[in-house]
This record gives C-alpha cells, sequence and structure tokens, in this order.
C-alpha cells in the first residue's frame, strides 16, 4: 500500500485505514507535528484532498451504476 503523505510503499506498521495507508515514519511525524507548524498543514491539505477523491470517486460511481436518467 503507498503511503499517503510521502508516496513510499508503507509497511504494516503505520496506519492503514479505508484502503489509505500512512507509513510509520509519516505517522510519527503526523503525531509530532502541532496544529499551529506549517507542516501541519500540509498533512492536513494531504489528507482532505485524499478524502475529496475518494468522496467524488464513489459518487461518480454510484451515479454511473444507478437509476437510468
Ligand atoms: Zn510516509
Amino acid at each position: 500500500m503507498e503511503c499517503l503523505v510521502c508516496r513510499k510503499v508503507a509497511n504494516t506498521d503505520g496506519l492503514a485505514f479505508c484502503g489509505v495507508a500512512i507509513c510509520a515514519h509519516c505517522e510519527g511525524e503526523l503525531m509530532s507535528v502541532s496544529a499551529d507548524r506549517p507542516e501541519y498543514d500540509a498533512f492536513v491539505h494531504a489528507l482532505s484532498r485524499m478524502w475529496q477523491e475518494r468522496f467524488s470517486a464513489s459518487r461518480d460511481r454510484r451515479l454511473r451504476d444507478g437509476d437510468h436518467m
């Protein structure tokens, strides 16, 4: 599985949820970054972008597979 943050292959000692993963290294970074640091924004951005992509992908799939217009 690919790490969401650094795009390297994440191994199992990182976080994995809902088909995405964060490697142990980035998990440590994430936990050590506080909300008033610029790195935190980057993490939050990466996460929210990922969720938006996943959300719109599943919505589009539902629309295609759903009722015919
Ligand atoms: Zn990583």
